[in-house]
């Protein structure tokens, strides 16, 4: 008999103690209905948090030896990196990422398992938001996906999240990826493939807080687009000529002023304006092209995304 084919579910943790039992719990509910068709593994990644998440991660492991794993990181690496490692270290046909505080339902593994059956490759989901998910996180989100959709050369739907199902031949795709940074929302969209939405509504979180800070925010959304295009080196050009050229058409109107008119107005609000505008103007840019430049730095230092001190699952081997 040909062995089943094994799904891999990764759930990245940071602090995150209170709602690892109930997450296993609810996850086994789902995957023991499904274990005619599939094995499974679980693999959280505990993104070096503080509190005792790591503990009771070793002790899960001990009680369900067969199918809870994890890998623990040296210290907080981020939620990107986090997930890039339970792709690194999944061996599964399929691999599923889902939150560890139960916003992603695991009432979705079946649903996402009968799509990959069809032949999907990628199915993710979109979250629909409703009051629940708070006001600045709602906003945030779709003001972030506006942003990304306007700047970059990939269209993520708005509320995409990390609550998908990947075959193994995107995952693959991830793990031999070069780059240092991998913004993995916009990597799924431009890999291609048979994909499936699904919409879903996210549950309350079981436990504890959102650790995604607003510091953590600013960093992803300002990775995603970074990570994606070269459009806002070139609004930064287009902005850069035309001012250039307002500033040439100014010089001749000056020089106009100075020996046709004779008049040379004392007019420092203007000079103001002008230094103030193309002083910003000069920042932006900058800005613009040290973020480009600082990406470059790091991708060629070439250090890895994330370090693991201690793991129940073999070493990432290529
Ligand atoms: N997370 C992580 N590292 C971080 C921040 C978050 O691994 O630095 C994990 C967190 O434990 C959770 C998932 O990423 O499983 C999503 O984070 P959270 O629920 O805090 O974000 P929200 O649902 O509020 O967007
Ligand atoms: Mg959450």
């Amino acid at each position: 008999m040909e062995p089943l084919p094994l799904v891999s579910i990764i759930l990245p943790a940071y602090n995150e103690a209170e709602n690892l039992a109930m997450a296993v719990q609810k996850i086994a509910e789902q995957t023991e209905l499904l274990h005619h068709q599939f094995q499974f593994e679980l693999i959280f990644v505990n993104d070096g948090s503080s509190d005792q998440t790591l503990t009771l991660l070793r002790e899960l492991h001990q009680k369900h030896e067969k199918w809870v794993h994890y890998v623990s990181f040296s210290r907080n690496f981020g939620h990107m990196s986090a997930l890039r490692c339970g792709y690194d270290h999944s061996r599964g046909d399929a691999v599923i990422c889902m939150d560890a505080d139960l916003q992603h339902p695991p009432q979705y593994i079946p649903v996402f398992l009968e799509k990959w059956r069809e032949g999907f490759e990628i199915v993710y989901t979109t979250r629909q938001d409703d009051e629940s998910t708070g006001w600045f996180k709602r906003n945030s989100s779709r003001y972030f996906y506006g942003l990304m959709n306007r700047f970059s050369d990939v269209h993520i739907e708005p509320g995409a999240a990390d609550f998908r199902l990947l075959d193994r031949k995107v995952v693959n795709l991830i793990r031999n990826s070069q780059e240092s940074d991998l913004f993995i929302r916009g990597f799924i969209p431009w890999v291609g493939f048979r994909q499936y939405a699904i919409p879903y509504k996210p549950d309350q979180r079981f436990a504890g807080q959102s650790k995604y800070t607003l510091r953590k925010m600013l960093r992803l959304a300002l990775n995603g687009i970074t990570a994606f295009s070269v459009r806002p080196l070139r609004i930064a050009t287009f902005l850069g000529s035309c001012i250039s050229g307002m500033a040439f058409l100014y010089a001749l109107y000056a020089l106009y002023a100075h020996f046709v008119l004779k008049e040379t107005v004392q007019g420092w609000t203007s000079v103001l304006l002008s230094v103030l505008i193309i002083g910003g103007l000069q920042l932006l840019t900058l800005g613009i092209i040290g973020e480009y430049l600082g990406r470059l730095f790091l991708q060629a230092k070439g250090r890895p995304p994330y370090i693991v001190q201690e793991s129940t699952l073999p070493p990432k081997t290529t």
